[in-house]
């Protein structure tokens, strides 16, 4: 059946999968608080659906980027504790106050406006540390200085965060410094008072790598969709939890010696048929896939030929399978051992995984179960 909206494209999301990551994750942090990172539209899974579904799994938190996705997750109806985690001009405040956002102060800059602006619109913060991710946070070099303001503010700030740049390598050297230059800034604010409730540095490679065995909370993102670059994330049986569909919007039978696309990059070797799927750059299928990914159909898969255009991509399969208009073929699969899982493609593709789902346009539907 052709989908209700005209374009049969849509991802799959099951909520069940990550409800079940969520607790897989959280037994391999030793069962630590979960601020589940749900930025970028929760990796491009669907930021309020996800949301909920791990508000009530038990997730203490959700993580965002900006305060335009926290408040899109308060407008659908969401009550838990939300971290913005890039910061806020002062300005911004009252909004982030109005909304019950807590904030993560990013710098040094604004933390005197902050502490003018607090007493009358509240909000929690969370301190970021920049223990040798370069980016965002107070340098320990800059703590000294900033203990006065942080004094004024210290009823407000609710937590210590850091965040890894290595928690993926083997060589664990780096992420161990880091941790150690996060101790020595904690013991500093503690010298000055501040003995903030939570410590947080552990994304999902952190989790799986045991770096988080000193913080109470941990931060984990991709591990939640059931994705990983780890091996240890494929031992703890993460589940992928989306899907790419798309149903054929054509099929043609060609003679030998058709060529198919843009650039005619694909010349059919023998009589064939051509499925053209509704499905592009445009919606984030990556046009570097263009006579290198599969689709499935049944269990098996067969090639994407010819150059992704931005709406279509085209599919050869040999005469004697049966396709139809109509019919449903996956772009992404949910198996992590498909050859056009998530994982396998981004590894193709030399990225990594976030990449992928992040890209998928909003135009896409979203379908939850
Ligand atoms: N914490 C911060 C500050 C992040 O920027 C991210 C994601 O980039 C995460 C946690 C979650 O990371 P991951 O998806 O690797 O678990």
């Amino acid at each position: 059946k052709r989908h209700p909206e005209g374009r049969a494209l849509r991802a799959e999301v099951d909520l069940g999968r990550i409800a079940r990551n969520l607790d897989r994750i959280r037994a391999a942090s030793g069962g630590r608080e979960v601020w589940g990172v749900v930025k970028a539209n929760a990796y491009g899974h669907g930021a309020v659906p996800v949301g909920r579904a791990l508000a009530s799994a038990g997730a203490h938190g959700l993580a965002v980027s900006s305060l335009e996705e926290g408040l899109e997750l308060r407008q659908g109806g969401i009550e838990c504790p939300i971290l913005v985690l890039g910061g806020l001009r002062p300005e911004a405040l009252p909004a982030a106050s109005a909304e019950g956002l807590t904030i993560a102060v990013v710098g040094p800059e604004h933390l005197a406006e902050y502490a003018q602006s607090l007493p009358a619109h509240p909000v929690r913060l969370h301190l970021k540390l920049d223990t040798g991710m370069g980016r965002f946070g107070l340098l320990p070099s800059e703590l000294g200085d900033c203990l006065g303001d942080l004094r004024r503010l210290a009823p407000w700030i609710e937590g210590v965060m850091g965040h890894f740049a290595t928690a993926d390598d083997p060589d664990q050297g780096f992420a161990l410094r880091q941790r150690h230059v996060f101790d020595a800034c904690l013991s500093q604010l503690a010298d000055a008072g501040i003995h903030p409730a939570q410590r947080h540095h552990g994304n999902s490679d952190a989790c799986l790598r045991h770096l988080v065995d000193r913080d109470t909370h941990v931060r984990p993102g991709l591990a939640l969709f059931g994705l990983t670059t780890l091996p240890e994330g494929r031992a703890l049986g993460l589940e992928p939890a989306l899907a790419l569909v798309a149903e054929v919007a054509r099929v043609k039978h060609v003679p030998a010696g058709t060529t198919v696309g843009y650039g005619r990059t694909f010349v059919a070797p023998q009589p064939m048929q051509i499925a053209t799927l509704a499905c592009g750059y445009a919606d984030g299928y990556r046009r570097d896939l263009g006579n290198r990914g599969v689709a499935g159909l049944e269990g098996r898969t067969f090639p994407v030929v010819g150059r992704v255009s931005m709406d279509y991509l085209t599919i050869a399969l040999p005469l004697d399978v049966p396709i139809a208009p109509g019919v449903p073929m996956t772009l992404f699969s949910a198996d992590p051992s498909a050859p056009h899982s998530v994982e396998r493609l981004a590894q193709a593709l030399g990225t990594i995984p976030y990449e992928l789902t992040c890209g998928l346009h909003r135009r896409i539907t979203r379908r939850y179960f």
